[in-house]
């Protein structure tokens, strides 16, 4: 039987995903090849790693031959570069879904991004997102797989051009030797394309191996096999060579296979935790953050190793969600061999494990946070929203992340402030965290409950992500200090002292002689009655006659936004109250009509809207604001 008739006979489509990422990678001619062997090595390592510790349960998976290696080969008469790993295997089935489709969420994102990127010409993307066995298509004009999987009998040979579709079919006779001694694992045949000549070189692939490959711990062979044949890489793990031993370009290759990334990453951590519980711990902090992080699916990049043997990159308890940006190996001296990875999800160990993991990172971060501003700004600014989960998810962790939380604040404008040097500034007498939630810092800056604290020099913090909302719930003070919202609640600003001296001597002016504003504010809550709970004397403002306010009990204002979102708020209930500054001359003004006066209800309404408008809420009575507004023009004019 010929190549092609075996095609004819079985043909399959692939997946319309991995045709268009077919047709890209056809294209990528001005990207860096050299990854597909990378790409290629690292899928039969982890096919190495899989059959090991499926052999922990099962020792008949390795036969008589326990040897798990990676072997690559050329032939320049045949033009074809083959790989071929003695590892778990594929089945039929396996081959189809893994090969024939791309089996994962947000693929159509991942499809998007690479679109992006073939219209700037950089296709450094190919391999980032697990389309890695594709990029074979990039030096080669068709692919042949021949595989059998550890403990099954048959052996499958999988081909195809990489453009329509591929051929599945059980391997004849001649085949299935292929993958002798060991009879189990893939043999990966590439025909190389005519441009790609130089992959033919041993030369070449060796350079390719030591440059991508080197800290993959199962050895990694070039050429036939000679008995006293060393591989081409260090062949041991990473993480357990001193730290000494490795360069920068080491772990950086390192990070790229384990995270699926190519940027550099902000910060590695790489340490050996000794004591009750010993593990070795390589993590990764990135750059940027991906994509999908806020994906509520999404886990966290960090494998768990047990003496050196890969056991599971997806064991929810090893990370908290909210450090779920980490990438890296976790390698645990002190957790069984032949534990199931259901057993582990509620494992002591594990549990302690977590623990020691986030102490260091959060302890590295602090130590950033003090060593070099810039960089940690920018963590905070990529992970932030992230670490604050944190801040009611794991409260045994809560100071620590408290030492790292930066807030924009009134104090410096957009400049981020700790909350230790927020306390360094409090005034005498301050007890309290004074902050204001919202989600545009802008507005936030010119509001007018502000302007009190702003007179006195109290400094307010910002609250601009919608995680702040929650924690604040959930979490009362910070050393002692309660977190206090500005827009909620009566404060009593008058206990502290105005900084503008003008301003002292005044306010003790009209402290003397306070105008009664009883009968304004009686008449002011009859008229919003049902807009507002109450109306009332602030201490909040200086420039602005009127602002809004939540009632004490009720949630701040931006809660309340948010919980409107999650539909979760009773919106009959009145928790608005309306202060208002007595010392503005409008107010003052107001206070000399009486209470039956028809412009008082006009400015009583227009007073209100523009304290929601400057909320950014919207108003209930457009219009009848309209119409206000243009009465009172007229008498102005
Ligand atoms: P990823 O490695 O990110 O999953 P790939 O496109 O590189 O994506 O590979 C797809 C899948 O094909 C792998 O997840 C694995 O299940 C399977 N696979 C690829 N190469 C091998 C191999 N040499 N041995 C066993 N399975 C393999
Ligand atoms: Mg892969």
């Amino acid at each position: 039987m010929t190549q092609t008739q075996k095609k004819q006979d079985n043909l399959e489509t692939f997946d319309t995903d991995v045709a268009r990422l077919l047709d890209i990678v056809a294209n990528a001619l001005y990207t860096n090849r050299d990854v597909f062997l990378r790409e290629l090595i690292s899928n039969a390592a982890d096919a190495c790693d899989r059959l090991r510790y499926e052999s922990l349960q099962d020792e008949n998976l390795l036969g008589d031959h326990s040897d798990l290696n990676i072997r690559i080969l050329k032939d320049t008469d045949a033009r074809t570069v083959t790989i071929i790993d003695t590892g778990i295997g594929m089945s039929e089935d396996e081959l189809r879904d893994n090969l024939g489709t791309i089996a994962r969420s947000g693929t159509a994102k991942i499809m998007e991004a690479m679109k992006d990127q073939k219209e700037s010409g950089d296709l450094n993307l190919i391999g980032q997102f697990g389309v890695g066995f594709y990029s074979s298509f990039m030096i080669a004009d068709s692919v042949e797989v021949i595989s059998r999987k550890a403990g099954e009998d048959k052996t499958w040979h999988w081909s195809s051009d990489g453009r329509t579709g591929f051929s599945l079919r059980e391997a004849d006779a001649d085949e299935r030797t292929l993958l002798l001694p060991a009879a189990r694992g893939t043999r990966i045949i590439l025909h190389v394309k005519n441009d790609a000549s130089d992959y033919l070189l041993e030369d070449k692939l060796k350079q390719i191996i030591l440059r991508y490959s080197d800290h993959i711990d199962i050895p990694v062979y070039v050429g036939d096999k000679t008995d006293d044949e060393t591989p081409v890489n260090a062949a041991s793990a990473l993480w357990t060579r001193p730290k000494n031993d490795i360069t920068e370009e080491q772990y950086l290759e390192f990070y790229g296979h384990i995270g699926h990334v190519f940027d550099q990453p902000l910060k590695t951590i790489h340490w050996r935790a000794e004591g009750k519980i010993e593990y070795t711990g390589l993590l990764f902090i990135p750059a940027l953050r991906p994509w999908d992080l806020y994906d509520p699916e999404r886990k966290h990049g960090v494998r768990l190793y047990v003496k050196r043997i890969f056991i599971t990159d997806s064991l929810d308890g090893l990370i908290y969600p909210w450090m779920r940006f980490l990438k890296g190996v976790i390698d645990s001296e002190d957790l069984p061999l032949n534990i199931s990875r259901e057993m582990l999800q509620h494992n002591p160990v594990v549990d302690k494990i977590r623990r020691g993991v986030t102490k260091k990172v959060l302890s590295e971060l602090h130590t950033l946070s003090q060593k070099d501003e810039i960089a940690f700004d920018s963590f905070w600014h990529q992970f932030g929203m992230v670490i604050k989960e944190g801040l009611y998810d794991a409260a045994e962790h809560r100071e620590e992340i408290f030492k790292i939380c930066r807030f924009f604040s009134t104090h410096e404008e957009n400049k981020l402030t700790s909350l230790e040097n927020y306390i360094s500034r409090m005034k005498d007498g301050q007890e309290e965290i004074y902050y204001m939630s919202g989600e545009n810092l802008q507005s936030m800056q010119s509001s007018p409950q502000l302007e009190g604290f702003k007179a006195r020099g109290i400094e307010v913090l910002f609250m601009t992500d919608t995680v702040d909302s929650f924690w604040l719930q959930n979490v009362m003070d910070y050393q002692g200090k309660k977190f206090t919202s500005v827009t909620k609640g009566a404060v009593d600003l008058d206990k502290f002292e105005s900084t503008q001296k003008e301003d002292k001597e005044e306010s003790e002016d009209t402290q003397k002689q306070k105008p009664d504003l009883e009968n304004l504010l009686g008449a002011m809550q009859d008229i919003l009655k049902d807009e507002v709970k109450t109306v009332r004397i602030s201490s909040r403002l200086t420039d602005s006659p009127v602002c809004l306010v939540a009632d004490d009990g009720a949630v701040d204002m931006q809660m309340e936004r948010v919980l409107k979102i999650h539909q979760k708020y009773d919106p009959t209930e009145k928790t608005k109250v309306l202060e208002i500054n007595p010392d503005h001359a409008l107010i003052q003004k107001l206070n000399t009509l009486k209470a039956d006066d028809p412009a008082l209800t006009d400015a009583a309404w227009l007073l209100y809207d523009q304290a929601l408008i400057i909320q950014g809420e919207p108003i209930s009575d457009s219009s009848g604001f309209a119409r206000r507004m243009a009465k009172f023009m007229e008498s102005g004019l």
